[in-house]
């Protein structure tokens, strides 16, 4: 009973003292704990087993919130051999590997107990028993494995009311590895007075979180103390893991995460907002994972949709393969601008200007596509391999290309495209600039493989095949040769027509170098490589016959008809008298193969300076060099495109002096400048024709730097002819056209297409001979008045061009036979502006619809008919230059064809109007004139303005027609060019001029 009561009294004591203490402990943090066992949680019996029950006792209590919580006590202080113990229930260990025990206990100090020395003890043990399962209420002592003794660190005195003295004791202690599923837990009394105020029993997990866009999973602890748990962590949706970077983390034995290592990283299309990745908005667009932010869609491009790691291009842009997303969409290029060739032979340079619109990019190059056309019907074909581009076909950087090993004779056309790194992405029509060419006759190409079939003291025979391109038919074969050794080189030829020749007369044991080269109606090719042979050593003294010749002997191999030499010979003789009248080397200075070239009349072709690399050695090539001193300039008569032109006297040394016209490049030239004057003089200086203006040289090595032409007294036709105007006869006009166009026939057979004939650059001489003139190559663009620019590209004088040269810069001597036909109006019309007034944009209308201009007033009508021919739309319907030569011939032959038929004496130069041309000079009175022209509306208008008989209104200017008020042009141009043909009428009449 005294053992009941004494047992009784510390334990309410220590339940009060409890209340009370537990706000003063140290609080553990359970934030990283799970929870297995929480005594003080459960608030109905925990109903351990106790043993003997008589043992440990379970006694209820209330906390400071007057909860209910369960604690066990034990004080059988006064008996010895105390062996009390308390089991708990059955704690499933979960993935726990390291446990936690915390115990919280009060233990009463022995000191304080009378009488109890010897039984009292202030320990008590701590065991845990493993299993897989619940096992039986039998405690059996063997199976449990001690944990500690557990002594409090401070007891308390019973009677000792002082708060100081009553200490809650805390013990954690740490299980593990365990094995099992579960286990107990054991508290074996010995004789001590303990109050078990809670028993907490957990693990330690790091619980899940997201560090760098990587979520780490709930992670338990390792089993020991110092072992950290290295966990892989998977990045949250929408991102990735960074490259060789890896998220992972470290979970500590405390439950705490350690030591981030890696990350993930928002997937393209998304960024990061917090710990999570969201998709980039409408119109934004992130390309990688590797960028930060979304950036907003480059120009020329969109999107509608959130998400996107691109913006897609708006219609007719696109995005290169290789083009990041972060550039704005592109397109292709417009077309090539100012697309201009150069013709020789069978070359043909093109040049450009890069495209008005690069379609926003940098990697602009050109492709040239390269088709060869029949004449008819144009059908084009691709060019195939055989045509080399320089430097190459596509992909080019520079604006310009040279073809070459074009077919002679063939019309090509070549079109420029500006392609960019989208163009092939592009559906939309290619974009090109185009030119057709027709190329000339082209001299044979080289002769390469030369081999020595036979070698002898005095001679060697050689074969070689025929050139790759003999562009015509190879009627001969030059061979040259020379002494390798000999100081002074003197060369031989033999001619052959085979591909073979046997070269004689040779010494023995020398060795002779050999080039040969063929020849066409277009000329000589080029030389082909050099061969080496070495003659025979001498086997006897025979060879004495020929070694005393010293100078080399040219030998015809296969004689020509016997024509053709004396014709060459003459040739030859006229250039080498001509090189002897005392001109300078200059043009000697060339090539040595020029030496030997002879010249065959209507054979040759027109070389275009500008395909000589140095200009010089082009105007060195056709020109001749002059001595200022035999030149005296006299007065100035003109004003050209470089400088003044004068008239002088040109006085060569055994010679009569002639008269000369002059042309000088002013001071302060360019290189460019002089270049391009000096270009007129290497055309002029190829021709050879009684109606092209002939030039006599060129001063380049002084200055100023002069173009020698031949004196034409008359100046320009068209000025000319307005200057006499109706004085000449038709058969007078007809001569004069006949002229023009032998030296355009000329022009033409030469290859040479003038692309500006205009009465204005036809010159007259004393004679009434004209000449064509005006070569610079530049002068259609630079030097012409009359050339405007066109939607086409260039300068074109519209009312002398055909149709298809405006269109589409077909530049032929078909156009140039349109032109011509224009000339012959302006000749018939004393010079006569062509189309009159009309605006170039009116002609190129009207000649569209099929206007043509009248015949001019007492035009016969075959002449009007030749120029109608010559103006036919299709240029292959046109007369040639050699035709036109014929039917004027045959004119001037026959001059009654070009009487004007009775009736139709004089024709109105109505242009576009009525046909029937009523006689002026029959009218009365003004208001019957504007009768028969159906003006009659104007009546009031000429009264008003005093304008009362016909010879008044035949003197009308235009500008006096526009004052009276008539302000339809249609209108103006009829009344004007009716008072024209009256005009003219009365002329023809009277034989006097209206003075105007
Ligand atoms: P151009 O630079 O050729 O247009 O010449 C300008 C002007 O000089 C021409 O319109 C002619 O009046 C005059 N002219 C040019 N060449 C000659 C020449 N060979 N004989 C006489 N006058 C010429």
């Amino acid at each position: 009973m005294q053992e009941r009561m004494f047992k009784g009294i510390p334990l309410i004591f220590m339940i009060l003292c409890l209340i009370h203490f537990d706000n003063l402990t140290a609080h553990t943090s359970f934030s990283s704990a799970v929870i297995l066992l929480d005594s003080k949680a459960q608030q109905t019996e925990l109903e351990w087993i106790a043993s003997p029950p008589s043992g440990w006792e379970e006694i209820s209590g209330l906390d400071e919130n007057f909860t209910p919580i369960r604690t066990y006590q034990v004080c059988q202080v006064m008996e010895p051999n105390q062996n009390n113990w308390l089991r708990t229930n059955w704690i499933e260990k979960g993935d726990a590997q390291r446990i936690f025990v915390e115990l919280k206990f009060t233990l009463r100090d022995c000191n304080s107990l009378p009488g109890v020395v010897g039984t009292c003890k202030e320990t008590f043990n701590l065991y845990y028993q493993e299993t897989d399962v619940e096992v039986g209420r039998n405690i059996r002592e063997s199976q449990y494995v001690k944990i500690d003794t557990i002594a409090a660190d401070e007891s308390f005195t019973q009677g000792d009311l002082g708060e100081r003295k009553m200490k809650l004791n805390t013990e954690v202690r740490i299980i593990g590895p365990l094995s099992r599923r579960g286990f107990y837990l054991a508290f074996q009394d010995v004789g001590a007075c303990i109050a078990l105020v809670s028993v907490k029993v957990y693990y330690k997990k790091c619980w899940s979180i997201i560090e760098n866009l990587a979520t780490f999973p709930d992670t338990v602890t390792g089993s020991e103390f110092s072992s950290l748990v290295e966990v892989e962590g998977t990045c949250v949706s929408d991102a990735e893991e960074e490259a060789d970077n890896s998220p992972k983390m470290h979970c500590s034995a405390e439950g705490e995460w350690l030591v981030p290592i890696g990350k993930c990283i928002c997937k393209a299309g998304f960024h990061q907002k917090g710990d999570a990745c969201e998709p980039c908005g409408r119109g934004f667009y992130k390309s990688s994972s590797q960028d930060l932010q979304c950036s907003r869609c480059p120009a020329h491009s969109y999107n509608d949709r959130e998400g996107s790691w691109r913006c897609d291009c708006e219609d007719g842009y696109y995005r290169a393969l290789s083009d990041p997303p972060s550039i704005a969409c592109t397109r292709p290029p417009s077309a090539p601008q100012n697309l201009v060739y150069n013709i020789n032979q069978t070359t043909v340079t093109l040049e450009w200007s890069p495209p008005a619109d690069t379609g926003g990019r940098n990697d602009v190059t050109y492709r040239i596509i390269c088709r060869r056309c029949s004449w008819e019907p144009e059908e084009c074909v691709p060019c195939g391999g055989n045509v080399a581009f320089t430097p190459q076909q596509s992909g080019l950087t520079d604006t310009y290309i040279t073809i070459s090993e074009l077919l002679a004779h063939a019309n090509y056309t070549f079109e420029v495209e500006a392609v960019n790194g989208v163009s092939d992405l592009s559906r939309t029509q290619r974009l090109f600039a185009a030119v057709s060419i027709a190329t000339s006759q082209a001299a044979p190409s080289q002769v390469s493989e030369v081999i020595k079939e036979r070698v002898q003291e005095h001679s060697i025979q050689l074969s070689w095949q025929e050139p790759e391109q003999p562009n015509g038919v190879i009627t001969e074969y030059e061979i040259k040769y020379y002494e390798k050794d000999q100081k002074d080189r003197i060369y031989s030829t033999v001619k052959s027509k085979s591909t073979s020749a046997t070269v004689n007369n040779l010494k023995p044991s020398t060795a002779y170098v050999f080039q040969i080269r063929a020849f066409t109606a277009a000329g000589y090719g080029m030389f082909g490589p050099r061969l080496e042979v070495t003659t025979k050593e001498e086997s006897s003294g025979a060879a004495t016959i020929v070694s005393s010749e010293q100078n080399p002997v040219i030998i015809i191999a296969v004689v020509a008809v016997a024509g053709t030499i004396i014709l060459v010979f003459m040739v030859f003789g006229f250039i080498i008298g001509r090189r002897h009248c005392g001109y300078s080397k200059a043009d000697q200075e060339g090539d040595e193969e020029l030496y030997f070239q002879f010249k065959f009349p209507g054979t040759k072709t027109y070389i275009d300076p500008e395909t000589y690399e140095d200009p010089n050695r082009a105007v060195h090539q056709f020109a001749k060099e002059l001595d200022a001193s035999c030149i005296k300039i006299e007065r100035v008569i003109g004003a050209g495109e470089f400088g003044e032109v004068c008239s002088g006297r040109l006085k060569l040394p055994g010679k009569r002096d002639v008269p000369v016209a002059i042309k000088t490049l002013k001071v302060g030239y360019t290189e460019k400048q002089r270049r391009d004057f000096l270009c007129e003089a290497s055309i002029m200086g190829q021709f050879d024709h009684p109606n092209v203006v002939h030039l006599e040289g060129v001063v380049t090595r002084g200055k100023p730097v002069m173009i020698v032409i031949e004196y034409m007294e008359n100046g320009s036709l068209d000025a000319f002819l307005r200057k006499h105007d109706g004085q000449f006869t038709v058969i007078q006009l007809v001569g004069m056209l006949r002229g023009i166009a032998a030296g355009m026939r000329y022009l033409s057979d030469m290859g040479y297409v003038h692309r500006d004939l205009a009465a204005r650059n036809i010159l007259v001489n004393s004679n009434l001979v004209c000449k064509v003139s005006d070569f610079g190559l530049s002068r259609v663009i630079d030097d012409d008045p009359e050339a405007v620019y066109t939607t086409t590209g260039g300068k074109i004088p519209v009312r002398w061009t055909a149709t298809e040269a405006i269109q589409y810069r077909k530049f032929t001597s078909a156009s140039d036979v349109w032109s011509y036909g224009i000339v012959m109006w302006e000749v018939v019309s004393y010079g006569e502006r062509p189309y009159w007034d009309m605006s170039n944009q009116d002609v190129i209308k009207a000649i569209e619809e099929g206007y043509r201009l009248p015949a001019p007033m007492d035009c016969p009508p075959g002449l009007h008919q030749l120029m109608l021919d010559c103006w036919q739309k299709d240029r292959a319907d046109r007369p040639k230059f050699d035709q036109i030569v014929g039917i004027l011939d045959k004119m001037i032959r026959n001059p009654n064809t070009l009487k004007t038929p009775v009736g139709t004496t004089t024709r109105p130069i109505s242009p576009l109007l009525d046909q029937s041309t009523p006689d002026f000079t029959s009218f009365r009175s003004v208001s019957e004139w504007l009768e028969a022209i159906k003006m009659e509306r104007y009546k009031d208008n000429f009264t008003a303005a005093g304008y009362s008989s016909l010879e008044s209104v035949a003197r009308m200017t235009i500008e006096d027609v526009m004052s009276l008020g008539i302000s339809l042009v249609g209108h103006q141009k009829k009344v004007m060019s009716s008072i024209q043909t009256m005009r003219a009428q009365m002329i023809h009449l009277h034989g006097t001029g209206v003075q105007v």
